[in-house]
């Protein structure tokens, strides 16, 4: 980025692996698990998906992951095998490599040490989902070239990333951009799960929108996607939409005015609604600016593989940022 790195400053490490490295990434969800062992050009050599189990299992099953994935290859295809990451929901400590915490799939405080990395015969990298889903979005897919861009990943739940003059803002626990848990309807609003009143989350997520058309209706919905369908011919699932981009207005826009990003990137399952998204948000963030511009909103590339593709770049230049 133009940044001459004075003479007595360490060397950036880990490498950036050389181009014929091929690599191994791990997208842990709550639900399922994604593998793929992929080379510099993105090609897929190998991919998996299988369940995720409930608890201290899940760790046996990423390692039952890799290995299948690993199999798959020839000899001189596993030979060339350098890196992998598994990226892993909830809270995750990097510098220590533990995974603090995840409500979802049910653990607390696994030290991962060198449970992949023995097995495997290569390092392994660990983050958190969100984090380098959020960066690849950034770094490589619909924000790459701008520097200060805001990533938000809408789906059960609702975070992602921030970057700002080129780099993402990282927290002294590893992650930052819990949007989903800005309080926006406080005290009045539903309860989060999070402990917390009113939360954007409680209104704006996947999940939120779904529930939210079935309370009003009575009737009951397969997902936020289904809503979305019924925008221009049920006046109820546009309130119920309007009601989520006015939360999710509500939670940016002081991030907005803290940082001015130039852009707003929104993956996650919800992003499949496309403009019928992007195009309200933007509206509503811009009628609540009055000192600065309105970032632009659009919908990330990678979709569902933010994750994925996120790990196996991760895994080949050694580091997010
Ligand atoms: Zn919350």
């Amino acid at each position: 980025m133009g940044m001459v790195r004075p003479a007595n400053d360490p060397p950036a490490i880990p490498l950036e692996l050389p181009p014929e490295a091929l690599v191994l990434g791990i997208d842990v969800g709550g639900t399922t698990m994604k593998g793929e062992i992929t080379d510099a050009a993105g090609a897929v050599h190998a991919a998996g998906v299988i369940e995720t189990p409930k608890g201290l299992a899940a760790f046996d099953a990423m390692t039952a992951l890799g290995d299948q994935l690993l199999g798959e290859l020839s000899t001189e295809q596993r030979a060339l095998v350098a890196r992998a990451a598994v990226i892993l929901p909830g809270i995750v400590d990097t510098a220590r490599a533990i995974a603090v915490f995840s409500s979802n799939v049910g653990w607390r405080d696994v030290v991962i040490g060198d449970r992949f990395s023995a097995r495997w015969g290569m390092p392994v990298l660990i983050d958190h989902d969100v984090t380098v889903g959020g960066w690849a979005e950034w770094r490589f897919g619909a924000g790459r070239g701008i520097d200060d861009v805001c990533v938000l990943m809408i789906g059960t739940g609702i975070s992602g990333t921030l970057s700002v003059g080129g780099r993402l803002v990282r927290s002294a626990f590893g992650q930052a951009g819990e949007y989903g848990h800005i309080p926006v309807r406080y005290p009045d609003g539903l309860p989060c799960p999070c402990g917390n009143i009113g939360c954007v989350e409680t209104l704006a997520s996947g999940a939120s929108v779904a529930r939210a058309y079935s309370t009003r209706t009575g009737h009951e919905t397969k997902g936020a996607a289904e809503v979305f369908a019924l925008l221009d011919t049920d006046p109820d699932a546009e309130a119920v939409i309007s009601d989520a981009v006015h939360a999710l207005a509500d939670g940016l826009i002081g991030v907005v005015h803290a940082v001015c990003p130039r852009l707003i990137v929104l993956g996650g399952g919800l992003a499949g609604a496309g403009a019928a998204l992007t195009e309200p948000l933007h509206r509503a963030i811009a009628e609540r600016l009055r000192l600065v511009p309105p970032p632009q909103v659009v919908v990330g590339e990678f979709g569902a593989r933010a994750g994925l593709i996120g790990a196996a770049r991760f895994a080949r230049c050694g580091i997010v940022r």
